[in-house]
């Protein structure tokens, strides 16, 4: 999508410190860390978000979840968490789907 800020990121119109890249998703740190370690982890393909999921691109979103898996062994993240806002009251910011990885500092539940 031509006005997608994420969009962007995977063409390279906007830079971004990329974490890993493969034919389906794309890694990249977070500009505004909330953790030592903090990393979005999307779909090339553009979701709105992860209430638009369905049988036509789940197995992308699937595989978004190997790469924090894979991506989380290479870093030694023993242990994390994984975020994913849904709309604005959420606190969605940007509506193509992103899985937030955050790591490195105690966590508290529920959050905020
Ligand atoms: P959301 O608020 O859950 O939609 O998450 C969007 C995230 O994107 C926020 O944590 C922002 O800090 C992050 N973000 C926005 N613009 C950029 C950018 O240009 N590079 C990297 N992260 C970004």
């Amino acid at each position: 999508m031509s006005d997608c800020l994420f969009c962007k990121i995977i063409s390279g119109d906007i830079p971004s410190k990329k974490v890993y890249e493969d034919e389906l998703c794309y890694a990249f740190y977070d500009i505004d860390p909330q953790a030592p370690t903090h990393f979005l982890v999307i779909p090339k393909q553009h979701i709105r978000s992860a209430a638009e999921v369905d049988d036509s691109n789940s197995a992308v979103v699937a595989h978004c979840f190997e790469v924090i898996a894979k991506v989380a062994k290479e870093q030694g993240m023993e242990s994390f968490r994984i975020v994913s806002n849904i709309g604005e009251q959420a606190g969605q910011s940007v509506f193509h789907l992103h899985f937030h990885v955050l790591s490195g500092r105690d966590m508290t539940w529920p959050p905020g």
